[in-house]
């Protein structure tokens, strides 16, 4: 039995360095695995929005937070990360309570990445000198970045406080002062650590949380007139109606979008490598991350070992209750979610696919939103299964004939954000590289994060990276200052 924590059953915002009182259209907290209410969260209206806006806006031209000597700045990034190691067990426990997220996978992986974040921009910060100005005959000239101002940044629930602390990390370390909408039925360890930045010192407005829905506080927060900048990272959709919403008032966004990624299997691979990577790939973190090697296409000359050898192992995968460490994978994320996701594997069965293993809740598990790891065999790509994107624990998988053919139905998709290749062949690996339209690609490898490289997609994908380069222009604006000698 792992350690439990309290955490408050009625909240609301955090609005300049204060809790603010739960109040108004109050927003259900769902145990996944259970289906049971664990809080309720005050929906923040268009005027709370406001208030926080402002408040980020007061900290911002106070200039506490961003004339902060670089040294000073630093030092409360590291004790941010310290914060967050100490307190690494209750925030994945919270966030494994509220997303049905293994609990050993939240504190070992997602976590220590919160931590690792802050880290990486503290280090950062003393590296980031503009280079010195020209002189140019009779002037001198120099860049200067400036931080954009205030900063909105919203997030999903499929790792609710990693993905926002990226968010959170990169909009403070350039200077900018932030209102965070976290997703609305995952709020529990987000909200824990707004109090770790409060304990660390960040001043008061510098950082502050809203909560509730995407289309009444998202919206409006993306429609503020004081916010200059939206960091968006959630469904292609939603972030259609983010830059429709942000187009009038001219801001800049970064959406960081969905997914429906090719992962090849070649007969040249190291069968067992690719077979740990396509599960990894589809299976972890219960099949709701956006980078999931979701069409698994296989060449024909080692399909069917491999397909059988992936259906024995997914049927061997663990999936129970998030707080037991044996668990492998738990339950969707929420009722609605869990619905959608078996809608799309009943509608792929009427298309024509044909279910390898899973499609169904296992048997041992009549409560809670779980699933068991689901493979079908697709006839080809245009089945509507392998251009949606599920978004859990269900892989299709396709076979091709030669590398020519596997590339083409790798790219026969609107989304583009990672593509995986399993082969021990170097041209083939360098060719598929160049050809795949994917703005991430792996060769015998899964995904691992590295904040120096550019994260994002082509296509429907996104519009942005999530990588230092792409972050230092999005969170900054360039002054060019000339001076006559
Ligand atoms: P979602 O788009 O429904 O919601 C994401 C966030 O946007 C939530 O906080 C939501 O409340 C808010 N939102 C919704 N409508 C809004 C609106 N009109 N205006 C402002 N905010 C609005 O996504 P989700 O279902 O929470 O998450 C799953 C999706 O996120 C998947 O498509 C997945 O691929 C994607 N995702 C992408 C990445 C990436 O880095 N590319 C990472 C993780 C998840």
């Amino acid at each position: 039995m792992s350690t439990t924590y309290e955490f408050p059953t009625h909240f609301g915002s955090f609005i300049d360095g204060q809790w603010q009182p739960p109040v108004g259209t109050m927003l259900p907290v769902v145990n996944p695995a259970t289906e049971t209410q664990i809080a309720e969260v005050a929906e923040s209206d268009a005027a709370q929005v406001a208030q926080a806006v402002a408040a980020a806006r007061r900290a911002h031209a106070l200039g506490e937070w961003r004339h902060m000597p670089v040294a000073q700045r630093q030092k409360l990034f590291r004790r941010i990360a310290e914060l967050t190691l100490q307190h690494l067990h209750e925030l994945a426990w919270l966030e494994s309570l509220n997303t049905g997220l293994p609990l050993w996978y939240v504190r070992d992986g997602q976590m220590p990445r919160v931590a690792r974040n802050f880290e990486f921009f503290a280090d950062w910060m003393s590296q980031n000198v503009e280079k010195a100005g020209i002189q140019d005959g009779a002037y001198l000239r120099y860049v200067v970045r400036e931080p954009a101002g205030v900063a909105a940044l919203i997030s999903p629930w499929n790792a609710p406080l990693a993905l926002a602390s990226t968010k959170i990390a990169a909009a403070l370390a350039f200077g900018n002062c932030c209102v965070i909408k976290t997703a609305e039925t995952t709020p529990l360890a987000v909200s824990r650590f707004m109090d770790l930045l409060q304990e660390a010192g960040l001043p008061p407005g510098v950082a502050n949380l809203v909560h509730g829905r995407g289309h009444t506080t998202g919206d409006a927060l993306v429609r503020h007139p004081d916010v200059r900048v939206v960091s968006f990272t959630g469904g292609t959709e939603t972030g259609r109606a983010i830059a429709t919403a942000a187009g009038p008032g001219l801001k800049r966004v970064d959406l960081e979008l969905g997914g429906k990624s090719a992962n090849i299997v070649t007969a040249s691979a190291n069968l067992d490598a690719a077979l740990d990577g396509a599960l990894a790939g589809i299976f972890s973190n219960n099949g709701q991350q956006c980078f999931a090697g979701s069409r698994i296409l296989l060449d024909r000359r080692i399909a069917q070992n491999f397909m059988d050898a992936f259906v024995q192992r997914a049927r061997r995968i663990r999936v129970g209750d998030p707080l037991d460490d044996h668990t492998d994978i738990g339950p969707l994320a929420n009722a609605a979610h869990h619905a959608r996701v078996l809608e799309h594997v009943r509608q792929a069965v009427a298309d024509g696919a044909q279910l390898l293993t899973g499609g169904d809740r296992p048997a041992h598990l009549q409560r809670g939103y779980y699933l068991a790891p689901t493979a079908l065999l697709t006839p080809h790509n245009r089945l509507s299964i392998c251009q949606r994107e599920v978004f859990g624990p269900v892989a299709t998988v396709e076979v091709f004939d030669d590398f020519e053919e596997a590339i083409h139905i790798a790219n026969e998709s609107d989304f583009g954000l990672v593509a995986y290749v399993w082969t021990q062949d170097l041209a083939q690996s360098l060719l598929a590289a160049q050809r795949l339209e994917a703005g991430v690609v792996l060769t015998n490898t899964n995904m691992t994060l590295d904040t120096r490289f550019p994260f994002g997609g082509y296509k429907q994908s996104g519009v942005g990276r999530e990588g230092i380069d792409g972050m230092r222009h999005f969170y900054t604006e360039e002054k060019t200052v000339t001076v006559a000698l």
